[in-house]
């Protein structure tokens, strides 16, 4: 940040401008004191007066803090600040005001709003886009100090990353760690009319199901979504609810009972929580497009988005992503191979009509 012009900062001084407080300091080299703009000591001779940009800079230059504004307060605002950015990193997800912010930084809602924008480069509210920004585009896997980051980019960059942030509005992501790190994951394998069937649950519930041929291809995709989560293969016996859940949708997909209402373990970005909420809201038998499904949600440019959230459903048939269709009728793609979602549209749909 740039000091004002030396004809401004006299201005500001002789006003007593509070709103430049913070942005330079001024020492009298008569007295040795240095000040904040709005000081209310006796104004000194322009000539005696020297200016800088920092507290830090003013001491160095050996002048001492004014007792009357205590210019060295400075400090503890400037810690208030990042006490502010970093609860804004901390719950970035959260919707949040400015008055509760200004409650944090024990300021007043406008002066917080100037003086962050002044230590920061931009708003309060712009600067939680921008953590949003960077937790969409880091998947939010790494929990990295935000600060740092902008910190170190400048605020060239940050401005760049607002700019996209502003453009993919409705996009934020809730905080997104799909790895599982110290998760406990039990998991097992049935044989179904689909093939080789894994499911794997959290205590929440269900968090992966997927389809294939043998089992440690199965059990390698388990690994690869939740790399740091502890897995265990569960008996039967260990887990009956695990075990009473494979059976009812077993049954689902080979006997063609109801699709059972188990409890689900979604974690992915806002976003695809969206596209996957909606999915199982689709009544059996129906089907939709892409382009269908992402005007639904009111994001009817994202019809990429869209198929690759569907494309990167870990609960396969509970969440039943094979709902989906291109827009010309034909499959459009199935994570675990188009026999298998042409196999779940006939059997849905030959129930709707029995
Ligand atoms: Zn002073």
């Amino acid at each position: 940040m740039s000091m004002p012009s030396e004809e401004e900062m006299q201005a500001a001084i002789a006003a007593r401008d509070q709103s430049l407080d913070g942005h330079f300091f001024y020492g009298v080299i008569t007295t040795g004191v240095f000040c904040q703009p709005s000081c209310s000591a006796r104004a000194a001779r322009p000539e005696n007066l020297r200016f800088f940009s920092s507290i830090e800079a003013a001491m160095l230059a050996g002048f001492r803090p004014c007792k009357r504004c205590q210019p060295a307060d400075g400090v503890a605002r400037v810690e208030r600040l990042v006490t502010v950015a970093r609860y804004i990193e901390d719950h970035a997800a959260e919707r949040m005001t400015l008055a509760s912010l200004a409650a944090i930084a024990e300021l007043s809602p406008s002066r917080l709003q100037r003086i962050f924008k002044a230590a920061f480069g931009v708003s309060p509210k712009a600067y939680q886009d921008a953590v949003r920004m960077r937790h969409f585009k880091q998947s939010l896997k790494e929990g990295e100090g935000v600060t740092d980051a902008i910190f170190a980019s400048g605020f060239g960059s940050l401005s760049r990353v607002y700019g996209e942030a502003s453009r993919n509005i409705g996009m934020t992501p809730k905080a997104y760690r799909a790895g599982g790190a110290g998760e406990m994951i039990t998991y097992a394998c049935r044989n179904t009319a689909l093939g080789l069937m894994a499911m794997a649950a959290t205590d929440k519930g269900v968090c992966f199901v997927h389809f294939g041929d043998d089992e440690e291809s199965l059990i390698a995709k388990l690994k690869d979504e939740f790399p740091s989560a502890e897995l265990s293969v569960s008996p039967a016996q260990a887990a009956p609810e695990l075990d009473a859940w494979m059976q009812a949708l077993e049954q689902h997909i080979s006997q063609g009972a109801p699709r059972p209402d188990l409890p689900l373990d979604m974690r992915g970005t806002a976003f695809q929580m969206k596209v996957w909420q909606f999915l199982l809201s689709i009544r059996e038998g129906d089907v939709l497009s892409y382009t269908e499904l992402a005007a639904h949600i009111d994001k009817p440019r994202a019809v990429r988005a869209v198929a690759s959230a569907c494309a990167k459903n870990r609960i396969g048939v509970l969440i039943p992503c094979h709902r989906v269709l291109r827009g010309d009728g034909s499959l459009g793609g199935y994570r675990w191979g188009l026999e298998r979602k042409r196999a779940l549209l006939d059997a849905e749909r030959e129930r709707r009509t029995r």
